[in-house]
């Protein structure tokens, strides 16, 4: 059979009014405007819309979508105008040629912006005509499909922009097949080899797979007939790009994937749908937290179904999706299975009610004037993890997903963002922790005298937000470490008879000596408190090397009252060098627990000694720079730190034995555990334990992660119970 009979067939199926002679019009017309053009594959032009108007008819959408499909590509590539199909055509078919040859001109950038850019567009499209982005998709998923005519730099660039824009596209339109299809193309040619290798695996255990297909199928089908339940089941391998997410999340080999089938039970009644998840639940062990109810709350893409996963007949863990025929249509076809409604076809009342959303969404177009209003109340979030906001002049920025003003400030501008005090977000002032949700228009308000806080760092989610604020704390403390050093020496050289200006040149010799390259950079590090004054002094003026004098500084003398107080008391080394000192009474800081090995700053502290904090830790930029001091670890100590080590596993028996063995084979001791297990079936378990150094703890965490059904290891904050 010819193509064109295929697809004209295709749409009678369907709705049995079609105009059909217009669809052969539309293919005689494509036919003879691209006449003597061939594709990459050598074949006639015309297939490729024959090809776009066949998936168009899978979908069964409407006749102008299939005519639109057949001509989408005159406009652009042939001397047909929009003003010929629309006389030939009609209004609504050039309308629909018109907005897929536009979208096709979207340029392409991996540039976030310029992607969120074309996100916005499509959106403009879609909120003017649905239709357009469903053929769009069509004619890409054809493109995918020949994408081996290409040459590979063109095969890289699409199949990104696929997996980027037009798979997620597909996703939220709730268009399965497609998604699934486009993924797999996609996944094919961006990772050429991962692809071919998961695809060999998948094809070697072909048979075993079939078999254990076949067998749960009949068992689920017994046991649901049995109870009373009538329906079809089926089990189908995952496809490949989800396998293949799923290896990378899990960091496991294929052959440890063990759910990469699913099954699906197809029944008549809603009724029948709760009906057969209790037989499941019944029958055999259900996975706690793993069942959702997406018919009594379904999807905002309208997808409704039940799934659940259980422990299945050979120990291994199945998961089962339960659906009627209809949602099943809705599943696969997502927006599409709808279309038909828009036909004129009799409408149940209660698939009326269900879908009144869509249709409302669907005719809302024509009145949707602003295409913010429109992505308000679709509320579309196309990637996942992120938000799409708009400046007060409408350029979209891309924002990961609780991001507040300050990153947006930050992504416009560094000096917005420093001086950044308010923000209105649609006109309205919002505070600063102010959760950006997608459609935002965001304005800020900026302040000269603004300045970052400690407490932006809570609020921010971007990388560049971040390093700036800490970067301007740095600054900023470095600033309170130069008056305070040059009021320290200044003092201490007066005490001499000379001062800073005039000792200039022995403060030149002193910073050599002390190993800075400048004598701004030497005051500075008195200012912390790395170098004392004394030390200074001893290089600057050698002649007073030996004569004894009072500890000028506030800082020395803090330390002197402290040596005081605990050489009465000499306790066990703590393996910290203060400023050169042993034996100064030092605790570890609670909130980052440092270990030997890590780059560490002490704080002094009245009264409790000096508090050790790892370099990066954040509280560090809480504390007053002049009372911060230099701390090193004393290699020869033998004490033990405790630190808390947080393991992400699969809640499995055995596996805490295991896990604690793997303790002890590094010879560490385990102080504390709380184990808590969550409800997708996995295990929290925090550790808090004695390790003598930054390099045992590594190699405890080196072979706990080794351990089979552990997903993560980290070292987390002693705090975290
Ligand atoms: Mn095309």
């Amino acid at each position: 059979m010819h193509q064109l009979d295929q697809i004209l067939s295709e749409v009678a199926s369907y709705f049995p009014n079609a105009d059909l002679p217009l669809v052969r019009r539309a293919y005689q017309f494509a036919a003879q405007a691209h006449e003597g053009q061939t594709r990459k594959s050598g074949d006639p032009y015309v297939t490729h819309p024959l090809a776009v108007a066949q998936i168009i008819a899978e979908l069964k959408l409407d006749v102008s979508s299939v005519c639109a499909g057949l001509l989408h590509d005159c406009v652009e590539d042939t001397s047909a105008t929009i003003e010929q199909l629309s006389e030939l055509f009609g209004k609504e078919v050039a309308f629909l040629v018109e907005g897929v040859t536009k979208l096709g001109k979207l340029p392409y950038s991996t540039r976030e912006e310029q992607q969120a850019e074309n996100f916005r567009k499509m959106l403009l499209a879609m909120a003017r005509d649905i239709r357009v982005i469903l053929v769009k998709l069509c004619d890409r998923l054809d493109n995918m499909r020949s994408l081996h005519h290409l040459p590979p730099e063109k095969q890289e660039r699409i199949a990104a922009e696929t997996m980027q824009i037009y798979a997620p596209l597909a996703n939220r339109l709730g268009i399965q097949w497609v998604k699934v299809e486009l993924e797999d193309l996609a996944f094919k040619y961006t990772y050429p080899g991962e692809y071919e290798q998961l695809a060999l695996d998948v094809a070697k255990s072909r048979a075993e797979r079939l078999e254990y297909i076949h067998t749960v199928e009949k068992l689920i089908h017994k046991e649901m007939t049995e109870n009373g339940v009538p329906c079809d089941v089926m089990g189908r391998a995952k496809h490949l790009w989800s396998i293949y997410q799923k290896m990378k999340r899990t960091q496991r080999p294929f052959e440890e994937i063990h759910d990469a089938i699913g099954f699906r039970v197809i029944t008549d009644s809603q009724m029948h749908c709760y009906q057969a998840l209790g037989v499941a639940h019944q029958t055999w062990t259900p996975i706690p937290g793993r069942f959702k109810d997406y018919i009594a709350l379904p999807k905002p893409n309208l997808y409704q179904s039940l799934h659940t996963a259980v422990i299945g007949p050979r120990g291994e863990r199945i998961e089962i999706q339960i659906r009627t025929r209809e949602m099943n249509l809705v599943a696969e076809h997502g927006i599409a299975a709808h279309w038909k409604y828009k036909e004129g076809k009799p409408v149940a009342p209660d698939t009326d009610k269900k879908f009144g959303w869509l249709r409302q969404l669907m005719e809302s177009h024509k009145e949707l004037r602003d295409p913010t209003e429109f992505l308000e109340s679709v509320k579309i979030d196309l990637f996942g993890d992120e938000v799409y906001v708009f400046t007060p002049g409408g350029d979209v920025k891309a924002l990961p997903k609780g991001s507040c003003p300050i990153d947006f400030a930050y992504s416009v501008h560094s000096s917005i963002g420093d001086h950044c005090s308010g923000a209105r977000v649609n006109g309205m002032i919002v505070p600063l922790r102010y959760q950006l949700r997608n459609g935002d228009t965001v304005e800020i308000i900026t302040n000269p005298n603004q300045k970052p806080n400690k407490d932006w760092l809570k609020l921010v989610k971007t990388a560049k937000a971040r390093t700036k604020v800490r970067y301007l704390l740095r600054t900023e403390q470095r600033d309170k470490a130069v008056v305070l050093g040059t009021d320290l020496l200044d003092k201490a050289l007066r005490k001499h008879g000379t001062t800073l200006q005039r000792a200039e040149k022995q403060l030149k010799h002193a910073a050599t000596e002390l190993r800075c390259v400048t004598v701004d950079e030497l005051i500075i590090q008195v200012g912390y408190g790395k170098i004392t004054t004394q030390q200074v002094l001893e290089k600057a003026l050698p002649e007073l090397a030996k004569a004894k004098e009072d500890l000028p500084a506030k800082t020395e003398s803090m330390l002197k009252t402290l040596l005081r107080k605990v050489t009465s008391r000499r306790t066990s080394s703590s393996g910290i060098k203060v400023a050169g000192e042993e034996d100064i009474l030092v605790r570890f800081a609670k909130c980052c627990s440092p270990l030997p090995g890590d780059p560490i700053v002490g704080f002094i502290t009245r009264g409790r000694g000096v508090t050790v904090h790892r370099r990066d830790c954040d509280k560090g930029l809480d504390l007053d720079p002049e009372r911060r001091i230099d701390v090193e670890w004393d290699g020869n100590s033998k004490t033990h730190h405790e630190v808390a080590i947080q393991v992400l596993c699969s809640d499995k028996p055995g596996l805490l034995a295991h896990i604690s063995q793997s303790f002890t084979d590094q010879g560490v001791n385990i102080n504390q555990a709380h184990c808590r297990a969550t409800e997708d079936g996995r295990a929290v378990n925090t550790f808090h334990a004695s390790v003598k150094d930054l390099d045992q703890l590594k190699s405890v965490i080196r072979s706990l992660s080794r351990i089979k059904g552990v997903f993560s290891v980290d070292r987390v904050s002693a705090d975290v119970g």
